[in-house]
């Protein structure tokens, strides 16, 4: 069976901000998330004092990859934004025969999430100069988009160039982005799609329910085929197999994880909503 398993997972912001922050919000974020330290600095943004990975330390950080590894990895452009930066879309394996399971990243779809980009970033580098991690690369074949939205992202801006939100235009493909994103992964054709995001710990509704502002509990949430539309054995297998698993491997490292949630006002109450239940 052919299937396609779409996953949308949300990451915690405090990776890649941590260096934008002011003192007393370095202070915080240290007392809370002390491991924060002990990431290395591998990616264009971790590397920075101030200021996220922006074009030209995206290029550069691929270029460098290609270098180094001409053998397990491609640099491909699927488009133009629509202010006419490349779109890259970088292509991973290792040249042995096994049958491999095609799986497709993309991070910066919204332009003001930098943790998406520089984690797809990150993991890039650990992928091909971790030998802890290399071997992953025997058993798939993975395709990256790290920054989706380019124009969005360099304004560190949500939305694309004319307005619309790249997430919201996945049917009607009404930027050249999405037809382009739409393409590759087409052409690409996956078994499993992974779309990263990024949350705010800080929630204003959330600071009701406790004494502390910083708000959300989770490293990570994820957001996966809840439509009724979808099939059902899709949806099944998507939440007992592929989120399962990474569900395990968080509850082994200690991180914590739920499902997609966001919080609204209702008659003066707050009201938890799910998310991915609308077409
Ligand atoms: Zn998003």
């Amino acid at each position: 069976m052919k299937y396609i398993v779409i996953l949308i997972i949300v990451l915690y912001c405090s990776v890649n901000t941590f260096a934008q922050l002011n003192p007393q919000s370095k202070q915080i974020t240290q007392k809370f998330f002390p491991e924060i330290e002990t990431l290395e600095n591998t990616t264009p943004a971790l590397q920075k004092n101030k200021g996220f990975t922006d074009y030209d330390d995206l290029m550069l950080f691929l270029n460098n990859l290609v270098e180094q590894h001409p053998e397990n990895i491609k640099l491909n452009f699927i488009g133009k934004s629509q202010k006419g930066y490349q779109i890259p879309l970088v292509l991973l394996a290792t040249q042995n025969t096994k049958e491999k399971i095609k799986v497709w990243m993309q991070g910066g779809l919204h332009g003001n999430e930098p943790a998406s980009t520089e984690g797809m970033l990150y993991l890039l580098d650990k992928l091909l100069n971790d030998s802890k991690y290399t071997y992953l690369l025997d058993d798939i074949d993975l395709a990256i988009v790290p920054m989706a939205n380019i124009d969005g992202y360099l304004k560190q801006d949500r939305y694309a160039a004319n307005g619309l939100d790249l997430n919201r235009d996945q049917t009607k493909l009404m930027a050249p982005e999405s037809v382009s994103l739409k393409q590759a992964f087409s052409d690409f054709n996956p078994e499993i799609g992974l779309d990263f995001h990024e949350y705010r710990p800080y929630r204003k509704d959330f600071t009701q329910l406790s004494d502390f502002g910083i708000t959300s509990l989770f490293d990570a949430m994820f957001l996966y085929s809840g439509n009724l539309n979808v099939p059902e054995n899709i949806r099944t297998l998507t939440d007992t197999l592929f989120v399962e698993n990474a569900r395990r491997i968080l509850d082994k490292n200690e991180l914590k994880h739920h499902d997609y949630i966001s919080t609204g006002k209702y008659g003066g109450e707050i009201h938890f909503n799910q998310g991915s239940t609308n077409a």
